[in-house]
């Protein structure tokens, strides 16, 4: 572009700042210069956003002009924006002018000051930012080395002309503003690369409330672009309290931070972004001060609180539960030792009389079935919150896992006169499977549906074969299951009415159990009812094995001969009585015992009594059960049928007890039968 116009040729007059160098210059005034940039040295220090604005005033005082400002580049460099003006245009601030067309961008271009005569007559538009320019002297200002801006000093008559002195003030002032500029874009920079960094939510207002800044999760929080300069006190759509009731932005914390000056160290507000979407925050607004203590506006920092909420809510629903569940237990332990205190003190009284104790005892083994069932249900529960139940899978039939399952429920069935109607496939169906623990989640249904169903109902057990495995349904014609509540059955302690449960008996950790279960052996399990009073339906879907070449699992090895005859057994354990019952009913069955209560004594017993078996408790004080073992198979005689009999039957518990030399590994209370059925086919085997 051409600048250096002729002014006596062309009456619209711009021309190159040499004409300054023409003009009689007024003495220069150093001591005002200086305080002038004292004075915005300081400014800076306290509150460097007003940098510009604070320039147009010094040019004005220092210049005597009638007008003084800055014009900026905006972001496109397609504007200048007036960012400060001073004197009689501060009316103007905030207008402008086009990048190519105005005196600003001749500047740019000449990267030279330049001095303008009545500009409007060249660039109509200004005609209307009145009083109109009579002189203008027009600087370029430079940030990191480009130049961005002009700065400028303004006469509306000729009362004022400008001279050389003046051309080197706004030159030192043009440097000064310039490095300020930059130092504080450079901080400006960095301020909000810390905002960002920021994991929170944060934003700043002026002291009016104006937001100034926002970090990237303020505007996330928010689910919207905050409008810097618009949006007050708040970056959010629209407030709420916990209780959803409405806050004005004015009303909020952050107005009342900055308002009042004082922090508010975290208060809890739910935000509506525009799309319906909730967050649940905490809120810490400060006011910010300058140097000099006056409050120059606020900082906002949210915390999205939505998960820890829920997780709060979550955890109070369960310790309700756990409490609820422990009131239960409580009842649930006390219910089967009521008759057995009963049974003991007919007992006492019953003189001998066969009947009476045969009744007794016949009630005294049903509740303490009861109690061991109970308890054998709370380990499996712990190990399963700790991860801890192991499975002992082999490929089995389905219909011998069903069939162990109704023999398990069969007695709770009959008791309430159901009747129970069986339909597998016909073709077997193979599952790999723990046949123990698979059968025991479906007695768990069986029981439920028997429990939950008025007497002399029918109960559905079903097997169908499916594309990816098979299903196995229980369905009843029970109270049914609210639809609200399908789902949280599952859940640990979850029972839908607890006293209508507890009256019949229940934990409320029944289906927890066959939840897991079903999943560790691969499976799913889902419950669905029509409602209340309709009866519901357990499904539980588990992969089928593929059709194995071999055998088919349908019966372990055969174990040996059976050897009806007695046998004689060292019953070790340092509770006596516990010895002593289990050394009594083994006598009643034939078998000749001996017992000891403690390791060394049992010890000794192997060597004079040589027992064809020996059942060792293994927590002893002393001398334990493993100690023992280890000794019986140090000596070289072959020695006894090893078996431990514990209340332990972890897998690492049966391997430690398998390391000391035992042969077998059973859980308390032990089962007469199992015993029976280990003497019968395993002694025969040790010979
Ligand atoms: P509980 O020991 O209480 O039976 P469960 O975990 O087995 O515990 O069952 C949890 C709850 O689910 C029960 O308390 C009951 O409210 C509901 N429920 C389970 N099975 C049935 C069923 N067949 N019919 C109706 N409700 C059932």
């Amino acid at each position: 572009m051409d600048v250096s116009l002729n002014p006596v040729d062309d009456q619209i007059s711009a021309i190159a700042a040499d004409e300054l160098a023409g003009r009689r210059s007024r003495p220069a005034d150093h001591a005002a210069e200086s305080a002038a940039l004292v004075a915005m040295a300081r400014e800076l220090a306290a509150s460097p956003q007003t940098i510009l604005a604070r320039l147009a005033e010094r040019a004005l005082d220092l210049c005597r002009a009638h007008s003084a400002g800055f014009s900026l580049l905006d972001d496109e460099r397609r504007r200048f924006e007036w960012t400060g003006v001073a004197g009689v245009w501060a009316q103007h601030l905030g207008g402008g002018t086009p990048r190519d067309f105005g005196p600003c961008g001749m500047v740019l271009e000449a990267e030279a000051p330049l001095l303008f005569w009545h500009p409007e007559r060249r660039f109509p538009y200004l005609a209307a930012t009145t009083p109109t320019i009579d002189e203008g002297l027009l600087l370029p200002f430079y940030v990191g080395g480009r130049a961005v801006g002009t700065i400028w000093i303004i006469s509306h008559d000729d009362t004022r002309r400008f001279d050389a002195e003046d051309l080197r003030v706004m030159t030192s002032l043009a440097t000064f503003a310039s490095a300020a500029y930059q130092a504080q874009r450079e901080s400006d920079h960095r301020y909000r690369e810390i905002l960002n960094s920021l994991p929170a939510a944060v934003y700043t207002t002026d002291a009016q409330g104006r937001v100034t800044h926002f970090n990237r999760a303020a505007a996330e929080i928010a689910g919207r672009t905050p409008q810097v300069g618009v949006d007050r006190w708040c970056v959010t759509w629209k407030l709420l309290r916990s209780d959803g009731q409405p806050i004005a932005h004015d009303d909020c914390a952050m107005a009342a931070a900055v308002l009042e000056g004082r922090s508010i160290h975290g208060t809890e507000v739910v935000i509506e972004r525009p799309d319906g979407s909730r967050v649940d925050v905490m809120a810490y607004p400060t006011p910010l001060r300058d140097a000099s203590g006056r409050i120059t506006g606020g900082i906002n920092v949210m915390v999205d609180v939505t998960d820890r909420k829920q997780l709060i809510a979550q955890l109070q629903a369960q310790d309700g539960r756990k409490d609820e569940f422990l009131a239960t237990l409580a009842h649930e332990l006390r219910n089967p030792l009521a008759p057995v205190a009963n049974c003991l003190q007919l007992m006492r009284r019953a003189g001998g009389n066969p009947s009476i104790l045969d009744n007794a005892r016949t009630i005294m083994e049903r509740q303490l079935a009861q109690m061991v069932r109970l308890v054998d249900d709370l380990l499996d529960l712990s190990r399963i919150t700790r991860n801890r139940l192991e499975l002992r899978k082999e490929r089995v039939p389905l219909s011998k896992i069903v069939d162990s399952a109704i023999e398990t429920s069969r007695p709770i069935i009959d008791q309430a006169a159901h009747a129970l109607d069986v339909a597998l496939p016909p073709a077997p169906v193979l599952v790999d499977a723990d046949p123990i623990r698979l059968a025991q989640a479906i007695a768990n249904l069986l029981n439920n549906a028997a429990k939950y169903s008025e007497p002399g109902r029918t109960i559905t057990l079903a097997a169908d074969l499916v594309d990816d495995g098979v299903l196995v349904r229980v369905r009843d014609q029970g109270i049914g299951i609210p639809r609200e509540k399908l789902a949280e059955i599952f859940e640990m302690f979850m029972q839908v009415d607890a006293s209508l449960e507890r009256a019949r008996g229940g934990l409320g950790i029944g289906l927890t159990l066959v939840r897991r279960l079903v999943e560790l052996h691969g499976g799913t399990i889902e419950a669905h009812s029509d409602g209340p009073g309709r009866g519901s339906e357990f499904i539980i879907r588990l992969p089928v094995a593929a059709p194995a070449s071999g055998r088919t699992g349908e019966d372990p090895a055969t174990l040996g001969e059976a050897r009806p005859e007695g046998r004689r057994v060292l019953v070790v354990d340092d509770n006596r009585d516990a010895a002593e019952s289990l050394a009594e009913i083994l006598r009643r069955l034939g078998h000749e015992v001996v017992t000891a209560y403690e390791g060394r004594e049992g010890l000794d017993r192997v060597a004079t009594f040589k027992p064809d078996i020996a059942l060792l408790d293994l927590g002893m004080p002393r001398m334990n059960g493993y100690e023992v073992a280890r000794t019986i198979r140090s000596r070289n005689s072959p020695g006894p049928l090893l078996v431990a009999v514990t209340g332990w039957g972890q897998e690492a518990d049966r391997l430690r007890s398998q390391e000391a030399g035992f042969d077998l590994h059973l859980v308390k209370p032990v089962d007469v039968s199992v015993l029976e059925e280990i003497f019968r086919t395993r002694v025969a085997v040790q010979g």
